[in-house]
C-alpha cells in the first residue's frame, strides 16, 4: 500500500493563469460576505434543531450538580470522554443534540456520503477499539457506526443526554460552577464543562430572497430527509423517480449528493457558483496482509507523515503513505527533489514556497484537463473548471460526479456571473433571469464555521466570570492558554481550531486536546481544587508565543476564490483554522508534554 508515484502535471502559464485566478474570485467576491448566510433559527430552526433520523423520546427534566458536562457527541466528545474516563474521572455526561453519538455522522446521512481523507489517520480510537477500517475512504455509516463502537465500548451511553440542545452556559461564581440550561428544561450545574461542539455542528443556509416562499419540498444536506426520498445513504432514493430536483452548492456535500440525485430524479438542475476540485476517488478495501504487516505505533507514524504533507514537508527520502489528493502537490514536489537532488533549495523559505506553487499550478491544471477528457459537452466541462490554487477550497474525491454532467436528465447552471442564485419563487429557482420549476430544493450550502461564534455556538447567553460575555472577550480573536482554556472563564475548555495546533487529522488534534484538559480536570480534583483559571499573564504570553510563530498566508487566502476557507474573502474574517499556533502541532504536543510532566500547572490560579 506504499507504493505511490507522483502523477502526470502538465507544463503550464503561471502568470496567465494567477491573473485568470484573480478574475475568478473577483467574479465571486459579495461585499456581505460571511453575512449572505441565513442563520437556521426562526422559520428555518428545523434546519438544525430538528432531527429527520429518530423520533425525540419524551423525557422528565433533568436537573442537579455534575462534576464534568462534556457539550457535544461528535468524535471530539467521545475522545474527551474517553481520556476523562482514562484518567479517573467518571462523573460525566455527554449532552448532545442528536439522538445518538456521531456528531456530523449522525446527522450527515445524505446519499453518497463518505470520508474525504484518510480513514486510517481520521477514525479515532482504533486500537483502543480493536477496529480497523473497512477502506481507505470509509462510508459514513462505518463512521456513525464506529462512533456507536466507542460509545458502547467505553460504556459513554449510560450518563449520555441525547435530543438535548445547550442553550445557556453561564458560570456562577456563589456556587463555582456552570449553569447549563437546555432545550429540554435541564439546569444543570457543572463543575467543569468541555466543549466538544466540533466545527461543523450547525448547518447555514444561503441567503437567497425568497427561499421562505417555495411550495415544495427544501431540504438541507445535514438533515435529508429519506420520507421524501426514499433510499439510504448508499442511494436507491426511488421516491425520487418523476421528479424534478435542483441542488443549490457545489461543495464536499453536494459533489457527494449529486450522481445519486441524478440517478433517480426524472431531471436534476445543479447550480453552481463555484466548482470544486476533483479528485480521483481511487478508493480500496483494507489489504488484510497490509494489516498484518503492521507493527505498533503504525498509526501515529501515518498521522506524523500525513501532517508532513499537509502542513511541513516530507524529510528526504520519506514515502507518501496517504497517496491521495491531499498529498499530490507534496508528493509530487518530493519526486522532482530526488530526481533533480534539489533537497537543499528547501533551506530557502521562498524558494520552498515557490517551487510548491509551481507543483500546485501543475496539479490544478491536470485536474481541469481530466474534466476535459471526462465531460462531453465542452461547454459544460468548461464550467465545471475549478481556477483557483490547491487548498483554496476544500479538495474532493469522487468518480461518479463528474460523468454525472454527461446524463440527459442532468442540467448545470452557471450561476458565478451573479454572485449565486437570484431568487427562489413558490414554484423554483431562478438564476441569470430564467425561472426553473423544480419540486425540491436541496440546499448543499455548508456550515457555521467560520461565521461568528454566536452563530457556530447558537448559546445565549455564554458569560465567564463577572457576566462577560465569550463572544466579547474573543471579539477581536481568540484569546487562549493553549487554545484550550481563557483568562475570565474558569473551568471550562476548549476543543477544536481556536489557538492551538492543527494536523492533517482533526481527530488528532482533538486527542491532543482531551489528553491535556482531562489532566487538568484531574489534578484539579486531585488536589481539591474548585477553580482553575488560567491567569491574564499567562494567556497574554500564549498569544504573544502564538504571534511570535505566525505564519502570513493572507496573500494566498485572499487570492482565493470566496468559501468558508477563506472567510468568503473578508479581509479580517476568522480562518477556519481558528489562529494557530504555526509553531507546529508536534511542538505543541512537546510543549504541553513538558508542561504537564513539570506538574506545577504553570499559568493557572488555583481556588480551593
Ligand atoms: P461548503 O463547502 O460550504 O459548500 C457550500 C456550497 O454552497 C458552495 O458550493 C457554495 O458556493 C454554495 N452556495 C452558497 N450560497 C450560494 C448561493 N447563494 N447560490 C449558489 N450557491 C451557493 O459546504 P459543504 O459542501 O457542506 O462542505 C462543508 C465542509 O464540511 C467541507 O468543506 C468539509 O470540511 C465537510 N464535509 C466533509 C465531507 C467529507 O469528508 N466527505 C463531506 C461533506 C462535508 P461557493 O463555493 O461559490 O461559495
Amino acid at each position: 500500500m506504499n507504493d505511490c508515484s507522483p502523477t502526470q502535471t502538465p507544463e503550464v502559464d503561471r502568470e496567465a493563469l494567477r491573473l485568470k485566478y484573480l478574475a475568478e474570485r473577483d467574479k465571486r467576491l459579495r461585499p456581505e460576505g460571511q453575512q449572505q448566510y441565513l442563520q437556521a433559527e426562526n422559520e428555518f430552526a428545523d434546519f438544525y434543531e430538528g432531527d429527520p433520523h429518530l423520533p425525540v423520546e419524551p423525557r422528565e427534566a433533568i436537573s442537579g450538580e455534575l462534576e464534568v458536562a462534556v457539550l457535544g457527541g461528535g468524535f471530539a466528545g467521545l475522545i474527551a470522554a474517553h481520556r476523562l474516563q482514562q484518567a479517573g474521572i467518571t462523573d460525566f455526561r455527554i449532552i448532545e443534540l442528536g439522538g445518538d453519538f456521531g456528531g456530523v455522522w449522525y446527522w450527515n446521512r445524505y446519499p453518497g456520503i463518505q470520508i474525504d481523507s484518510d480513514a486510517y489517520c481520521y477514525l479515532p480510537l482504533l486500537e483502543e477499539t480493536g477496529y480497523m477500517p473497512k477502506e481507505k475512504f470509509s462510508h459514513g455509516d462505518e463512521c456513525y457506526e464506529h462512533a456507536q463502537r466507542i460509545g458502547k465500548h467505553f460504556g459513554l451511553y449510560e450518563n449520555a443526554l441525547f435530543h438535548t440542545l445547550i442553550r445557556s452556559l453561564r458560570w456562577d461564581g456563589e456556587i463555582n460552577r456552570w449553569r447549563i440550561s437546555t432545550n429540554r428544561g435541564d439546569e444543570i450545574a457543572a463543575r467543569f464543562v468541555v466543549m466538544c461542539q466540533g466545527p461543523y455542528n450547525r448547518p447555514k443556509l444561503p441567503g437567497i430572497p425568497g427561499i421562505a416562499d417555495f411550495d415544495g419540498h427544501l431540504m438541507h444536506t445535514a438533515r435529508w430527509d429519506f420520507e421524501y426520498t426514499g433510499g439510504d445513504l448508499h442511494g436507491g432514493l426511488d421516491k425520487l423517480a418523476g421528479k424534478r430536483v435542483a441542488v443549490i452548492g457545489t461543495g464536499s456535500s453536494g459533489v457527494q449528493v449529486i450522481p445519486h440525485v441524478a440517478r433517480a430524479a426524472e431531471h436534476l438542475t445543479v447550480f453552481q457558483r463555484t466548482p470544486s476540485y476533483i479528485f480521483e476517488r481511487d478508493n480500496h478495501p483494507t489489504d488484510p496482509e497490509w494489516v498484518k504487516s503492521l507493527e505498533p505505533g503504525w498509526r501515529a507514524e501515518r498521522q506524523r507523515n500525513f501532517h508532513n504533507a499537509a502542513f511541513a514537508f516530507y524529510n528526504p527520502g520519506e514515502p507518501d503513505l496517504i497517496c491521495d489528493g491531499w498529498t499530490e502537490v507534496a508528493r509530487n514536489l518530493a519526486a522532482k527533489l530526488n530526481a533533480e537532488n534539489g533537497w537543499a533549495a528547501l533551506a530557502d523559505p521562498a524558494k520552498f514556497m515557490e517551487l510548491k506553487e509551481i507543483e500546485d499550478y501543475r496539479s490544478m491544471e491536470r485536474l481541469r484537463n481530466r474534466i476535459a477528457e471526462i465531460v462531453t459537452d465542452p461547454e459544460t466541462a468548461e464550467i465545471l473548471k475549478p481556477y483557483y490554487r490547491n487548498m483554496c477550497k476544500r479538495p474532493v474525491f469522487n468518480d461518479d460526479y463528474l460523468p454525472t454532467f454527461n446524463r440527459d436528465n442532468v442540467t448545470l447552471v452557471d450561476v458565478s456571473a451573479a454572485k449565486g442564485v437570484e431568487r427562489i419563487t413558490e414554484k423554483g429557482v431562478v438564476a441569470n433571469g430564467v425561472e426553473y420549476e423544480v419540486d425540491c430544493i436541496i440546499l448543499a450550502s455548508g456550515f457555521e464555521i467560520t461565521t461568528s461564534l454566536d452563530r457556530q455556538y447558537d448559546i445565549e447567553p455564554f458569560t465567564g466570570r463577572d457576566g462577560k460575555s465569550l463572544y466579547e472577550h474573543w471579539g477581536k480573536g481568540f484569546r487562549t492558554l493553549h487554545g484550550m482554556s481563557a483568562h475570565g472563564f474558569p473551568n471550562i475548555y476548549f476543543t477544536g481550531f481556536i489557538q492551538g495546533g492543527v494536523t492533517a487529522a482533526t481527530t488528532l488534534m482533538f486527542e491532543q486536546q482531551a489528553d491535556h484538559i482531562s489532566y487538568i480536570i484531574a489534578q484539579a480534583t486531585a488536589r481539591g481544587v474548585t477553580v482553575v483559571e488560567p491567569t491574564q499573564e499567562a494567556e497574554d504570553e500564549w498569544i504573544k508565543t502564538v504571534r511570535a510563530n505566525a505564519f502570513d498566508n493572507s496573500t494566498f487566502t485572499s487570492e482565493c476564490t470566496p468559501g468558508y476557507y477563506n472567510s468568503e474573502g473578508e479581509p479580517n474574517g476568522r480562518s477556519f483554522l481558528g489562529d494557530p499556533f504555526w509553531g507546529g502541532f508536534y511542538v505543541l504536543e512537546e510543549l504541553l508534554q513538558t508542561w504537564r510532566d513539570t506538574g506545577d500547572l504553570a499559568g493557572l490560579s488555583l481556588r480551593e
